[in-house]
């Protein structure tokens, strides 16, 4: 399997410290709102990601974390306090609306049929782990304390900013400087105890005083809790690269002495609105959820099949036109599945395996599920091919495309139905043309597909 890795910004064989485990952690929701399909493009990545390791008989431990304190609108430290703001928006409490959005996050999963992660952690379950980890730093000199707040000291880590390159030198020149209390542009905050913002509900006592972890710490603490101190591969949306991310990095390998501390990092490109606009939380009028859409008729899974057409490394622009061609193939994909159960001897030919191997090498060619997607089409459409060979492989292939496929199953015909087939065979057997023709415009003008085949007409919910 080649994965594209953001650290060395290249296509690598993917090999795991401990095959055929694989330890994989993703960044999950803020959970001050509902979250937007441009999150989910995030969520589907990761699932699929998991798909095709598994697909490739890896065992896979997923952990996802819900981050429900000390995340502030700007990833640096800045601005708003996310949980307070959603629940001023509301009226209601920090832990009401972390529990809210949580069920809702979950409740998308479960419509867009991702596997759940193994372990879901919440920032506020862990805060002996934050703090322990914050210790660990303070043990190998790597933070300070100044203006109440603890601070990790970027100057004292050598490889700073590796994942996103960051010109530091550069950087430093044209600094703007809104925290006085951080000696270096990009220290962050460990922990806080003087709160910018008054009614901070979420505290917690610590060596450092009363108060409440930053929002990087939690997922470097969690993650080795539940991976160990160096684990495979880490995703996230691109956004999170160069603050997230790269602080994750450099609090981790300070605090654990290891390098690197995740071998692969995999971030999925943008899903934007009209003109390269990323969809986001804070923009109330681009701000798409998965209720929307499936109040305006879509099915989730349709959603799903949208995003298998483009590469999860190349931004994607959100249209309903574009919604409406994959809903649509969709249908043509369930249809096509309906045919091959009511029809499992059509086709003589039973080898599918060069349709295997092209889907199997598009996924292990970092995810390329547009091509994968081709072969499956490709294979759909050789007449020849035994039916019942196509559904098998089919459903192979869907272990990874996660569009349910094994649940179609065929319906219970209405009696009327069932009848006006059994006048039509019986017209058929007759040779009455004129009247088998007949019936078969009413059975399609109570729509129905009418199908001909050896064993006699076909019916499916048109
Ligand atoms: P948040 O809930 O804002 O912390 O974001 C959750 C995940 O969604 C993160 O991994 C983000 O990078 C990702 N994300 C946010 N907006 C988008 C978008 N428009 N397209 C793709 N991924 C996104
Ligand atoms: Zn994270």
């Amino acid at each position: 399997m080649e994965l594209f890795n953001t650290l060395t910004r290249k296509k690598e064989t993917f090999s795991p410290i401990n095959a055929p485990n694989v330890g994989l952690y993703s960044c999950g929701p803020t959970v001050y709102h509902y979250a937007h399909i441009g999150n989910h493009r995030q969520t589907l990545f990761t699932d699929l990601l998991k798909r095709v390791l598994t697909f490739n008989n890896y065992k896979v431990k997923h952990v996802m974390n819900i981050t429900d304190v000390g995340h502030l609108t700007s990833d640096a430290d800045e601005g708003e306090d996310k949980m307070l703001k959603g629940a001023k928006r509301e009226g209601k409490t920090v832990w009401e609306i972390a529990e809210y959005y949580t069920q809702a996050f979950k409740k998308d999963l479960k419509n867009l049929n991702v596997i759940e992660p193994d372990v879901w952690c919440k920032a506020t379950e862990h805060i002996k782990q934050q703090i322990e980890m914050i210790q660990k730093l303070e043990k190998n000199g790597f933070i300070y304390e100044a203006g109440g707040n603890v601070y990790f000291n970027t100057s004292k880590c050598k490889d700073y900013g590796k994942l996103a390159k960051l010109d530091l030198n550069a950087e430093q020149q044209a600094r703007i400087e809104t925290d006085p209390n951080k000696k270096n542009k990009h220290d962050f905050v460990l922990w806080f105890t003087k709160s910018k913002f008054q009614d901070q509900e979420m505290k917690w006592p610590s060596p450092w005083g009363q108060g409440y972890p930053g929002w990087h710490i939690e997922c470097s603490a969690m993650s080795s809790h539940y991976l160990g101190e160096q684990f495979d591969i880490h995703t996230g949306g691109r956004d999170l690269m160069p603050v997230h991310h790269t602080n994750e990095i450099a609090q981790s390998e300070s605090a654990f002495n290891k390098k690197p501390w995740v071998k692969y990092w995999m971030h999925n490109e943008f899903l934007v609105m009209g003109k390269d606009i990323k969809m986001s939380k804070s923009d109330n009028e681009g701000f798409i959820t998965l209720d929307v859409l499936q109040k305006k008729g879509y099915d989730p899974l349709s959603y799903r099949y949208l995003l298998l057409g483009t590469i999860y490394r190349k931004p994607m622009a959100f249209t309903y036109e574009a919604l409406d061609a994959a809903q649509n193939a969709y249908n043509k994909l369930k249809q096509k599945v309906l045919e091959m159960i009511q029809s499992p001897e059509e086709g003589e030919d039973t080898n599918a395996e060069t349709y295997i191997e092209e889907f199997q090498t598009s996924i292990n060619d970092d995810l390329n599920t547009p091509k994968a997607l081709a072969a499956v089409w490709d294979m759909l459409k050789n007449e020849k091919l035994n039916n019942n060979k196509k559904y098998k492989t089919l459903l192979e292939f869907d272990h990874v495309l996660g569009l349910g496929l094994a649940k179609i199953d065929i319906e219970e015909l209405p009696e009327e139905i069932k009848t006006l087939i059994e006048k039509r065979d019986h017209a058929r057997l007759h040779k009455d043309w004129g009247e088998s023709d007949k019936l078969r415009d009413e059975i399609q003008a109570k729509g129905y597909t009418v199908k001909d085949s050896k064993e006699g007409t076909k019916c499916t919910k048109a």
